[in-house]
């Protein structure tokens, strides 16, 4: 069983999952780039709970989690199986609190992105929440704690933005960011591509730059798993390196 790297995608909108656009492709490429996953364990931004909460379930529903966006979209049906053994090991391996919880389900941060990395929806998919009350150390514990999933063939996927500032968006600003915006993304990828973790924990220490990069840290906490589960020998790609409208940043990151 070959180890699995680990990703963190910069999602954006939902659209993507819907469109062909150089980020759809980004993640397209990342697919070709690694071996088949036996399953994926995926943590999404929009799952951001109170305590860690883990979907067992067998056959997972698609959820659509957002709001005024074509039809089309809520046509999408990522109809992979769970997998409640891995979610059980998951469970065992997380030493905090967790609970399972099958009230949510496949959110539209996993399936705007996997219905391009795999169509055929044959890879079990199961999702663990972001628990909103932990700080980032513990998102970066559990993370740890995860990683010897890699070695099985799960790969551990991380769904969010680095930068995620939606009531600063500037729909006339098109592929670019504001300065601070390219200064947050930067300094998070340059700290990846370090191995200096401890700067991206401590990601507050930046002041008003990441106050505005991350107003909720939703969108960023899921980058702390994925570096949590990564080892110092992994190699860093990254893909789809822009920021767009402003405030958001669309990078990624294929880590193994
Ligand atoms: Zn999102």
């Amino acid at each position: 069983m070959p180890k699995m790297p680990v990703i963190f995608v910069g999602h954006g909108s939902p659209m993507n999952a819907i469109e062909d656009n150089i980020y759809s492709r980004g993640w397209r490429e990342m697919t070709k780039l690694i071996p088949k996953p036996k399953a994926i364990v995926s943590i999404s931004a929009h799952w951001y709970t109170k305590g860690t909460k883990i979907m067992n379930e067998k056959n997972p529903k698609t959820i659509y989690d957002m709001y005024g966006f074509p039809k089309e979209l809520y046509e999408i049906v990522y109809n992979s199986l769970g997998n409640p053994d891995l979610a059980q090991k998951s469970k065992n391996l997380i030493t905090k609190e967790s609970e399972f919880d099958n009230t949510w389900g496949i959110d539209h941060g996993t399936w705007s992105v996997l219905v391009h990395m795999y169509p055929d929806r044959d890879i079990p998919v199961f999702q663990i929440s972001i628990d909103a009350t932990a700080s980032p150390g513990v998102h970066y514990e559990i993370g740890k704690e995860l990683k010897s999933l890699r070695d099985e063939g799960v790969l551990i996927f991380g769904t969010g933005n680095i930068v995620h500032n939606l009531r600063l968006v500037n729909w006339n600003t098109g592929d670019t960011g504001f300065d601070w915006a390219y200064e947050f993304d930067n300094y998070i990828k340059e700290n990846i591509q370090n191995g200096n973790h401890e700067n991206i924990i401590n990601y507050q220490s930046l002041g008003d730059k990441a106050k505005l990069a991350v107003p909720i840290a939703d969108h960023f906490y899921p980058m702390l798993y994925i570096l949590g589960a990564s080892d110092k020998a992994d190699k860093v790609q990254v893909f789809n390196d822009k920021c767009i409208l402003g405030s958001l940043s669309m990078t990624s990151y294929l880590i193994g």
